[in-house]
């Protein structure tokens, strides 16, 4: 009879740990994240950074940059392998005092409070799957394991430390929540901008035709924008908010409006970011533009071999099979992906709603995907 294999044995003793996953993910929801309140950030790093310390064993590096983000660099075992890069982000997209009307509760199998499903499950999933690891002494590559702080506003600081660490990786894993259980191989890349326009402001009662009315520019450009998507090749371009005007009865001088921009290769950004320069108001209003392509893609070449190894892992813990999903939505495996890292996306939780009210985790998944990810970097050990 061969040996059992010791990542059976590693999967079940994680299921007996779910009672303190869900523990930690209650201390994490329960300490508030937005990625616009510094406080509340350093607070919750605080706090990652002890859970984190307990069950790795070893201080987290406190990196220098603002927000604050943490980083542990955890020694190879018996193997020589490139590092494995994992990244977390600890802000939320909700703001402070959400808890107050949401606080963190368990429903039979379900886990609910503002930030569990994105991404604080993840970073609990990420912390016990590498204690696992340890307590195993399983072969594995060097791991850094990196927890950014302002991935909700497109890691204006974040995006530096993601780099550098993914920098001579042989593999990245994104700790983002799964897409109803299925890992994320292809996500699109991301555009954020802001059309300011610039008109002459003119009594609308005495000499309203003396006005050059920036609120009639900005709904010409943003009925155009439907001109610059591509539903064919999945590219979308989506006005998001918008502002105009000064007071009632003034033709307005100025107004903005937000456009978001998902496109599945560098190529349409690119040519929808000339297109959204070369708008140009019929009324004589001044268009200037802020803002641009923020995330590459995440193109599925990235991420089929270590998605390949997934499923060997998950078969090798005695999961079930994995499946694999497209989404529009960025990450910070999109930065990964485009300098040519494979990166695999959705190793978080299970659950449902990212960016919803409710959004909830699936707690009997937690230990399911922390053995995963854990079988996943042994299978990681064996190549250089
Ligand atoms: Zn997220």
């Amino acid at each position: 009879m061969p040996a059992p294999d010791p990542l059976v044995d590693l999967t079940a003793r994680l299921a007996a740990q779910q009672h303190d996953m869900v523990a930690m993910l209650d201390a994490l929801v329960s300490s508030e994240s937005p990625s616009d309140d510094p406080a509340l950030l350093d607070r919750t790093a605080d706090l990652v950074a002890d859970l984190g310390e307990r069950l790795l064993g070893r201080p987290a590096e406190r990196v220098a940059s603002d927000p604050p983000a943490l980083r542990w660099d955890l020694p190879g075992v018996r193997s020589d392998a490139a590092p494995v890069v994992l990244l977390n982000h600890l802000d939320t997209v909700w703001p402070a005092g959400t808890l107050a009307r949401w606080p963190f509760s368990v429903t039979d199998d379900r886990a609910t409070g503002p930030g569990a499903f994105d991404m604080k499950a993840g970073i609990v999933q990420a912390l016990f799957a590498l204690a696992a690891l340890a307590a195993a002494d399983l072969p594995r590559p060097p791991v850094v394991v990196l927890v950014t702080a302002d991935e909700e506003i497109g890691s204006p600081a974040g995006r530096a430390l993601v780099e550098a660490a993914a920098e001579g990786a042989g593999a990245v894993l994104v700790l983002e929540a799964s897409a109803d259980g299925a890992l994320k191989v292809e996500r699109k890349g991301v555009g954020n901008y802001w059309l300011h326009l610039t008109g002459r402001a003119a009594h609308a009662g005495l000499e309203p035709e003396k006005g050059v009315n920036a609120l009639v520019a900005a709904a010409e450009l943003v009925l155009a924008l439907d001109g610059i998507a591509d539903a064919a090749v999945g590219t979308t371009v989506t006005p998001t908010l918008s502002t105009a005007g000064s007071a009632q009865n003034t033709v307005p001088a100025s107004a903005s409006i937000a456009v978001d921009v998902r496109a599945a290769t560098v190529a349409e950004q690119e040519r929808v970011d000339d297109a959204l320069r070369a708008l140009l108001p019929s009324n004589g209003a001044t268009v200037e533009v802020a803002g641009g392509i923020n995330r590459p893609p995440l193109e599925e070449r990235a991420a089929a071999d270590l998605f390949a190894l997934a499923q060997q892992a998950a078969s090798r813990c005695g999961l079930p099979a994995l499946t694999s999903a497209r989404v529009g939505g960025g990450s910070d495996g999109n930065f990964t992906a485009a300098l040519g890292v494979p990166t695999l996306d959705g190793l978080g939780a299970v659950g449902a709603g990212a960016h919803a009210e409710g959004e909830y985790v699936v707690t009997t998944a937690m230990p399911q995907r922390a053995a995963l990810l854990a079988a996943l970097i042994v299978e990681l050990s064996r190549r250089t």
